[in-house]
């Protein structure tokens, strides 16, 4: 079964908020607690993952791009802004900065598979605006010397937590260091409502704003009384009862599965140590979520040869997770006066995305080959491995496969 591990422990705990909101009829977010049986999932949901996480405020979306679009509108990004963002990382990353009229400067990965901290400053012009470090594959990005660059060229940071819901960096979860996370739940994350998302940040005024975009201006109206003028223009992102319901039972499983993940794939990578021409990219910080295991071949060969022999792809060629395979933007003009919805001066920026733009990228994506721990996902090139029900057994038989491969190469 193709699917992230939160999509693997569906039970009891799920079927019974389902039936809860089922049982009550009210499918609609908003509400009062205690009328017509109304249940409040959403909200539980926002509030529980707020707490767990270590934001201020969560508001819950229906995917993780309809997250990074609030993020942005939040931010008040749009027409002549620049915002830098990795050359790997799933397409919403980058379309959603295109769709709020801004431009996306693509930077370098390093081996850890996230923004190469040293290659940003390079990029930085002064049209730009934010930068988006994605923690990808659950490993999170080296935030340190990204938040100390934003700081010194006073840009704001979303964090694209999609790949990483419950990740830590130095003690703090992922999305509470930057200005906002925007996090997935479709049904390739670390836990899912099959498609859903949320956002979380700790400034009142970027929740309100958030809140507003993913509701038609609305200020927080938590329980759909008005609270107050709508200031913004908004989407209608709303999630609904039902996911809220599946939400709120993944979200209580989130640090289990972390728990689970990260002790299946130690048990797998520690028995892959030591091969000739094998290493692996750099982990960022024990509290990644363990979802992948990434190998990073000395070559491309050796890759290429280990791939064939199992079966799978390099990353370089899994998909659209890989810049030089999103044929929407490749050889394309995004950012001229002529697709600027407004008459606006400082709107100069011309930019364009072709193939092999980013050598560093290729040469580390060319090397490096995802074994699924937890994701069980072949468009991110991890359609073979393990998942979060596999014992031991079926663990050391999966390793010792990989081994004989490897030293046949
Ligand atoms: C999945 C993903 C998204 C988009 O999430 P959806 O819920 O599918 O809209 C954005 N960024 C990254 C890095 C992702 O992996």
């Amino acid at each position: 079964m193709a699917g992230g591990p939160g999509s693997y422990v569906f039970g009891a705990e799920e079927k019974k908020e389902l039936m809860d909101v089922i049982e009550s009829g009210c499918l609609f977010r908003y509400g009062t607690p205690g009328v017509d049986g109304f249940q409040a999932k959403v909200v539980t949901f926002e509030q529980e993952m707020a707490e767990r996480l270590g934001h201020k405020h969560v508001v819950a979306t229906t995917s993780g791009t309809g997250s990074l679009l609030c993020c942005l509108a939040a931010l008040g990004i749009g027409a002549g802004d620049e915002v830098i963002v990795p050359g790997y990382t799933f397409i919403a990353t980058i379309s959603t900065v295109i769709l709020a009229n801004a431009v996306p400067v693509l930077a370098e990965i390093d081996e850890s598979l996230t923004l190469d901290p040293t290659k940003l400053e390079a990029l930085i012009t002064p049209r730009t605006k934010a930068i988006i470090p994605v923690h990808m594959l659950g490993n999170p990005c080296d935030m340190d010397p990204i938040m100390a660059i934003a700081k010194k060229h006073g840009l704001f940071v979303i964090e694209d937590c999609c790949q990483a819901v419950g990740a830590s960096y130095k003690g703090r979860r992922v999305g509470t260091i930057g200005d906002m996370g925007a996090y997935s739940l479709n049904v390739f994350k670390t836990i899912t409502t099959g498609d859903g998302g949320f956002v979380g940040t700790s400034d009142d005024e970027l929740y309100e704003r958030a809140f507003g975009y993913h509701d038609q201006g609305h200020k927080p109206c938590r329980m759909g009384v008005e609270v107050g003028n709508r200031s913004i223009v908004g989407m209608n992102l709303r999630m609904n009862e039902l996911s809220g319901a599946v939400a709120v039972a993944q979200g209580r499983k989130l640090d289990g599965i972390l728990e689970t993940l990260r002790t299946k794939k130690a048990l797998l990578k520690d028995q892959l140590q030591g091969l000739p021409g094998l290493g692996f990219r750099t982990i960022n910080d024990p509290g990644e979520c363990g979802t992948l295991l990434t190998l990073l071949f000395d070559t491309a060969e050796r890759a290429n040869k280990f791939c064939q022999a199992m079966g799978t792809v390099p990353i370089a060629k899994s998909g659209w997770h890989v810049y030089n395979n999103m044929e929407q933007i490749l050889n394309k003009v995004t950012a001229t006066k002529a697709n600027c919805p407004y008459d606006c001066p400082r709107f100069e920026t011309k930019v364009e995305y072709h193939k092999h733009m980013l050598p560093q990228t290729d040469d580390i994506l060319d090397r490096a080959v995802n074994i699924s721990v937890g994701v069980v996902d072949k468009g991110l090139g991890s359609g073979c491995g393990i998942n979060i029900k596999s014992d031991t057994e079926e663990i050391n038989a999966v390793a010792k496969h990989i081994r004989e491969v490897v030293l046949s190469l």
